[in-house]
C-alpha cells in the first residue's frame, strides 16, 4: 500500500526549515545508561522553536501554501503546542492566525500563542466539537486549515526531527516516541525506516488513552473517551486517518505509561540533565526507564517532543514524585 508520506518528503522538510528551524541538541547521560544497560541519546525538542518539535511540521505546512492562500491565513485547533508553532510559522511568513484551543490549556501556551499575534478562540475539550468550530471559522474567513498531525506536510515536517538525530549519532536499535495523534511517530518512523531500517521504533501512550495500541490490535482506527492523562498533548481520542496507515506498517508497536511514570521522568531530566520536560515529553523516556521494552547493550533513542509546561503544576508534579 503507498503511504501517505516517504522519506524523500522529509528530506524536502528538511530543505524548506535550515535556518529556521533549531537543529535541536542530543543530550546523552552516564546516569541513565547505567540505570537502563544501554547507551540512550535524548533528541531534545524541548530545545525547539516554541518548546516542542510541532514548529517543524507548522512551518512545512504554511510555507507550501499559495500566496493567495497566504493572504487569508491559516486557522488550527490544538491542546497548544500546534497553536503556538502555527502562529509563530504565520508570523513568520506574515500570515493571519486564529487557534482554537481548549479553555484548560496550561495559560502560559495561552499567552505564548497570543504572544506571536494569532488570534484566539477558546473552548471546552469535554463537550465542544473543535473541529466543527475550526471548520466553520475556516468557512467564514477563507482560511486554510492546519490539523495537528493528519496531514503530510506536518507528518513530513515532524520527521525532521529523528533524520536530524540519526544523522548525527548514526544507526540506533530502538526508538521511542510518544503519540499524540501519530504525526511525530509518522514522520519518525518514516525517517528512521531510510535512515536504520534495522532500528525498532516504539510509540508510547499515556495509559488512559491507549486508543492506538488498541487500534493496532484491531486493525482499525478505535476512538475512545477524550483520556484525563496529565500528558495534555497526548489528549487524542481517535488516531489520524492518514498516520495509522503509516504506523500500521513502520511502527513496531506501541506502549503505556502512567502519570505516575511521567512525572518520575520529568524529575530525572529536572534533576540530572537539567532540562525542563512536560509530561507529554515524557512518555518515551518514561518507557525506557519502566524497561518496558530490554534495551540492555542496546543503542537506544528518545524523542524529548517539548518543555511547555506551566510552572507551578511543574513544581506541585515534582513535589509530590
Ligand atoms: C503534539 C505533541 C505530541 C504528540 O504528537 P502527535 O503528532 O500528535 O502524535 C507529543 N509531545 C508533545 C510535546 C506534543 O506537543
Amino acid at each position: 500500500m503507498d503511504l501517505p508520506i516517504t522519506w524523500p518528503d522529509v528530506e524536502a522538510a528538511a530543505e524548506r526549515l535550515k535556518g529556521v528551524a533549531h537543529r535541536t541538541p542530543v543530550v546523552t547521560s552516564r546516569h541513565v545508561d547505567r540505570l537502563t544497560g544501554a547507551q540512550v541519546f535524548f533528541k531534545c525538542e524541548n530545545l525547539q522553536r516554541v518548546g516542542a518539535f510541532k514548529f517543524r511540521g507548522a512551518y512545512n505546512t504554511l510555507s507550501q501554501l499559495s500566496a493567495e492562500q497566504r493572504r487569508r491565513g491559516v486557522i488550527a485547533w490544538s491542546s497548544g503546542n500546534h497553536g503556538q508553532a502555527v502562529a509563530l510559522a504565520a508570523q513568520l511568513l506574515g500570515m493571519p492566525a486564529v487557534i482554537a484551543m481548549p479553555e484548560d490549556s496550561p495559560p502560559i501556551k495561552l499567552a505564548a500563542t497570543r504572544g506571536y499575534g494569532a488570534e484566539v478562540v477558546l473552548y471546552d475539550r469535554y463537550t465542544a466539537d473543535r473541529e466543527q468550530i475550526g471548520r466553520d471559522i475556516a468557512a467564514e474567513r477563507g482560511m486554510a486549515v492546519v490539523p495537528p498531525y493528519d496531514h503530510p506536510h506536518v507528518m513530513a515536517g515532524q520527521g525532521t526531527a529523528v533524520k536530524e538525530l540519526l544523522e548525527e549519532v548514526g544507526p540506533l536499535d530502538l526508538l521511542f516516541v510518544g503519540i499524540g495523534g501519530g504525526g511525530l511517530i509518522s514522520g519518525s518512523a518514516t525517517a528512521a525506516n531510510h535512515l536504520a531500517p534495522a532500528c525498532e521504533v516504539w510509540g508510547v501512550e499515556p495509559e488512559a488513552g491507549n486508543d492506538v495500541q488498541r487500534s493496532l490490535q484491531r486493525g482499525e482506527r478505535v476512538a475512545i473517551e477524550v483520556p484525563r492523562t496529565i500528558a495534555d498533548a497526548a489528549q487524542t481520542h481517535l488516531v489520524g486517518a492518514l498516520t495509522f496507515p503509516v504506523i500500521q506498517q513502520l511502527v513496531k508497536g506501541v506502549l503505556t505509561v502512567s502519570d505516575a511514570q511521567l512525572v518520575q521522568a520529568m524529575r530525572l531530566f529536572a534533576e540530572r540533565l537539567k532540562l525542563v520536560v512536560e509530561p507529554t515529553g515524557c512518555l518515551g523516556t518514561a518507557a525506557l526507564l519502566a524497561k518496558l521494552r530490554p534495551v540492555e547493550g542496546k543503542r537506544v533513542g528518545v524523542m524529548v517532543s517539548g518543555g511547555n509546561v506551566d510552572l507551578l503544576r511543574y513544581a506541585e508534579w515534582l513535589r509530590s514524585a
